[in-house]
């Protein structure tokens, strides 16, 4: 089993991204999403705020009926490294030899790197004007006053470059990617991938 990970800021396309990365290894890769929040203590039980929405896998089911991860949210698990493991195990299971996660935190990998091998890195980076507009927008669905649309301009350089040294620190072998308006989405449906962002909503 290895693991495609993905580097960037929130809504720099990496959900599109995996899905087209999944597509081309036609049926041996599974594309998780942000598996990582799973993790979280307090996700699957009703204190995780957007619990609707959350729970919610790309097979249309709730996660805790999905053929994938419903059998996770039954177990009992004693250390960090049992979930990560539950995780391999599972896709192995399932017929697959690659997991791609989209989690675009940097510091996550630092810890599956001891739990499966890394095949490939990728930070992703959206064009400045699409992904300031998105911020923008994801701003103002949230009900938040959205910050002026030269601020999230500004932020993209600053933000870009933080993670991105983050990402170096872990690792120094990674692929940049330029993501634009041109890269088109697979017609191809993903499996069990979860989103932490209102994933009905959302859209890049
Ligand atoms: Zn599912």
């Amino acid at each position: 089993m290895e693991m495609i990970y993905i580097v960037g800021l929130p809504h720099c396309g990496s959900t599109i991204y995996g899905m087209k990365l999944a597509h081309a290894y036609k049926g041996k890769a599974l594309m998780l999403g942000e598996i990582d929040y799973v993790f979280n203590e307090d996700f699957g039980n009703n204190k995780y705020a957007d619990e609707d929405t959350n729970m919610i896998c790309s097979c249309n089911k709730n996660m805790k009926e999905c053929s994938f991860w419903g059998d996770y949210f039954k177990q009992k698990f004693n250390s960090k490294d049992e979930k990560y493991n539950w995780v391999i195990e599972r896709a192995k299971k399932k017929g697959y030899s690659i997991i791609i996660n989209t989690h675009k935190f940097s510091l996550p990998l630092k810890t599956w790197k001891k739990h499966i091998k890394i095949k490939e890195v990728f930070y992703l980076y959206r064009d400045q004007m699409g992904w300031a507009m998105s911020s923008y927008n994801a701003e103002l669905r949230s009900g938040k006053k959205p910050k002026n649309i030269i601020v999230h301009f500004i932020l993209w350089g600053i933000l870009n470059f933080l993670r991105e040294q983050s990402l170096r620190r872990i690792i120094k072998d990674y692929k940049v990617v330029y993501i634009n308006k041109k890269i088109i989405l697979p017609e191809q449906k993903i499996e069990h991938h979860i989103a932490v962002s209102n994933r009905m909503k959302y859209s890049i």
